[in-house]
């Protein structure tokens, strides 16, 4: 019955926040049912239409179409991700192959693809305006990206492939799961752990009891290739070990191993782009990036491969001379980096990181730091709201105004880390801002600071306080959006744009005024030592040489793969031999730095949505860092500064071509000279 249902009806509350206090999980299955039908039903009245397509009477239906459902996601989405108890798990298990049914019924609608395909065509001779003109194009292009305008046997073949394709990719999350839980490294004898810290040791024993290897150590395995003990293990023998296993996954030739997996992965990708039109999939991919072919890609990354190599070299020689004046000098190799690293940063920059939580406390780093930078550069203002309840008690609500004292959006923080919530940090909407719909924003960011005891206050580590400013960059995105069409709300841009917000907004982090007004001890109020802050910004360049090429170097492979065509991805390849080939095109084959992803356990690109896509985040930095240039050139923190970066780069959210938004804001296109100087690259 919708009349009982809250999903289903207009709530109490402003800015079209759902009452989440009224929802229970069971109100979620049979919402989300009526809404697919509503929206099948919208876009049905679209195709039904006898009249020629024009942009009224097939891109505004098409945009109005959908609301329900996309309320209703974002409703779900936004617990499901932040608070998922069991039940919710158990919806969402049952809701992903309705959704994806769903979103098919519509990109392939042979139909709905022909009306905006004939709008397209027509597009010289339609009175349109900028927006609505991209969004024509942007229809057209996603549409004809999935394969809308294939016809029926090609259409069968793509169904196929993809459906092959999610099979084998989420075997190869297994695999990779699997060997990674394989390969825990086990060690008989706790001085093999020299190094570690107390806490680190008992994690490492009780994990030994937990495989029933009571008495030993058991030390598992992260994601990348380096793992965070390799800095501080002082035996050589169990930092090598630890590395092996690392780099191991996949390709050890059991039941696990990926290298066939792959293989079959980067064929049918190869073969999909064939069938959409491309030559590759990494052409396929980045047509629809800013980025826009591979090749501006490939000349990024070798741009920047020859510089980040040479650097490495040089720290690698560093590192060389403190092991030649130890009592036995080796030849330093791939597992002995972090540990002497650690070391040459000890002694650099003597800068015990730790120590610096309480000048961090969080309620100070909020509303002194990432609050008043926003409010001294856009002129908005922060009204807490106990009154608004969220989805759960410790997330917060803040309403913001603008300068002119008019109503802006929501901003909701979830701070603390609970059993529900799903790792790391991340921005999404609830409500996304459209001037079509008469929508105004609300976004939350979600983080996983430990909960302290109560009473206690909440003391940040300086990465929690980067996330916290990373994060609320993406939220400012999403905030100050003012399109008119909901498809382009915001944070919905390209990939490889849409860190570019956020990581702009961490230059405040270390921007005098701000900095000593939020890092102020939290006891005696002092602020943080000058010799400190010193110390933190020298550091930040240090050992980049290593972190630049092993990023660089996974990109590069990335590329490489998805770089092939249909006919070269057909015949035997060899996955060691093609690695190998590949780093040394590039220059990133120094034996002492590998790459921060192995082929067989790059989960990003072979079961996540990184495909031809891992170098979006460098891509990003080079806008980030030509803006953060701009910023201190023109006086940094203004409201002139801050009103212009709104206006022609965070307002238009995806509502025009970005590097063209770019171009309006800075005055020209991007420059790569900062980022060279940023990460220490410069010749
Ligand atoms: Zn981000």
């Amino acid at each position: 019955m919708p009349n009982d249902n809250p999903l289903l009806s207009p709530g109490p509350l402003p800015y079209d926040l759902p009452d989440y206090t009224a929802i229970r999980p069971e109100h979620y299955l049979p919402a989300f049912r009526e809404a697919f039908q509503q929206h099948s039903g919208e876009i049905a009245a679209i195709t039904r239409v006898r009249s020629m397509p024009t942009f009224e009477n097939t891109l505004v239906p098409l945009e109005e179409s959908g609301k329900l459902l996309g309320d209703i996601s974002r409703a779900f989405y936004t617990v499901s991700s932040a608070d998922a108890t069991p039940e919710i798990q158990a919806i969402e298990e049952e809701l992903a192959p309705l959704m994806s049914a769903h979103h098919d019924s519509i990109q392939l609608d042979s139909d709905l693809y022909w009306r905006i395909k004939t709008v397209h065509d027509g597009l010289d001779d339609l009175e349109v305006d900028s927006e609505q003109r991209y969004l024509v194009e942007r229809h057209y292009r996603e549409m004809s990206h999935a394969g809308a305008g294939l016809d029926d046997p090609a259409k069968e073949r793509l169904t196929a492939l993809n459906q092959r394709l999610s099979t084998l990719t989420t075997t190869f999350e297994k695999n990779l799961l699997n060997d990674t839980n394989d390969l825990a490294v086990v060690f008989d004898a706790a001085d093999e752990l020299d190094g570690l810290t107390e806490g680190e040791l008992s994690a490492a024993a009780q994990a030994a009891t937990d495989r029933g290897l009571d008495g030993k150590w058991v030390v598992t395995l992260t994601l990348f290739t380096g793992h965070p003990y390799l800095s501080s293990l002082t035996n050589r023998d169990s930092r090598k070990r630890l590395l092996d296993a690392s780099r191991s996954r996949g390709s050890r030739g059991n039941e696990y191993d990926n290298r066939e997996v792959l293989l079959e992965i980067v064929r049918l990708r190869a073969e999909r782009a064939a069938l959409l039109g491309y030559d590759t999939h990494a052409g396929y991919v980045t047509a629809d990036e800013t980025a826009g072919s591979p090749e501006a890609v490939h000349d990024l990354l070798r741009r920047l491969a020859v510089p980040a190599a040479r650097n490495a070299r040089s720290e690698q020689a560093a590192l060389q001379e403190i092991i030649d004046a130890e009592s036995q000098p080796f030849t330093l190799e791939a597992h002995d980096w972090a540990y002497y690293t650690e070391k040459v940063r000890e002694a650099e920059f003597d800068l015990d990181r730790g120590a610096l939580r309480p000048w961090f406390e969080a309620e100070r780093v909020l509303n002194d730091g990432v609050f008043r930078a926003a409010t001294e550069l856009y002129g908005v203002t922060f009204t807490e709201r106990p009154d608004i309840p969220a989805y759960h008690p410790d997330a917060r609500v803040f309403e913001l105004h603008n300068a002119d004292g008019s109503e802006l959006g929501l901003f909701i923080l979830d701070l603390y880390t609970r059993d529900t919530k799903r790792g790391g940090a991340w921005m999404n909407s609830i409500v996304s801002q459209s001037a079509l719909r008469a929508t105004r924003p609300v976004v939350v960011n979600n983080l996983n600071v430990p909960k302290p005891a109560p009473g206690k206050p909440t003391l940040l580590t300086l990465d929690e306080v980067t996330t916290l400013f990373h994060e609320f960059g993406h939220a400012l995105h999403g905030l100050f959006a003012t399109v008119t069409y909901p498809h382009f709300a915001g944070t919905n841009v390209f990939r490889d744009f849409v860190e570019f917000p956020s990581q702009v907004n961490e230059m405040w982090i270390y921007w005098p005024e701000i900095l000593d007004a939020y890092a102020r001890h939290v006891d005696t109020d002092e602020p943080l030592p000058a010799d400190v802050v010193e110390k933190l910004r020298a550091s930040e360049a240090f050992n980049q040489g290593f972190a630049t090429s092993e990023y660089l170097a996974a990109s590069w492979l990335d590329q490489a793969w998805h770089s092939l065509t249909s006919e070269q991805a057909g015949v035997d390849l060899d996955v060691a031999e093609f690695e190998a080939s590949a780093l040394a095109d590039i220059g990133l084959d120094n034996p002492a730095v590998p790459t921060r992803y192995s082929s067989t356990y790059f989960a990003h690109v072979f079961s996540g949505g990184y495909s031809a896509g891992y170098y979006s985040y460098i891509w990003s930095e080079v806008l980030d860092a030509d803006t953060v240039e701009w910023f201190r050139e023109n006086g940094g923190l203004t409201r002139a500064n801050g009103d212009r970066f709104r206006q022609r780069l965070l307002g238009v959210g995806g509502s025009k071509d970005p590097l063209a938004a770019y171009r309006d804001f800075r005055g020209r296109d991007a420059d790569i000279r900062p980022l060279l100087e940023r990460r220490g690259l410069v010749a």
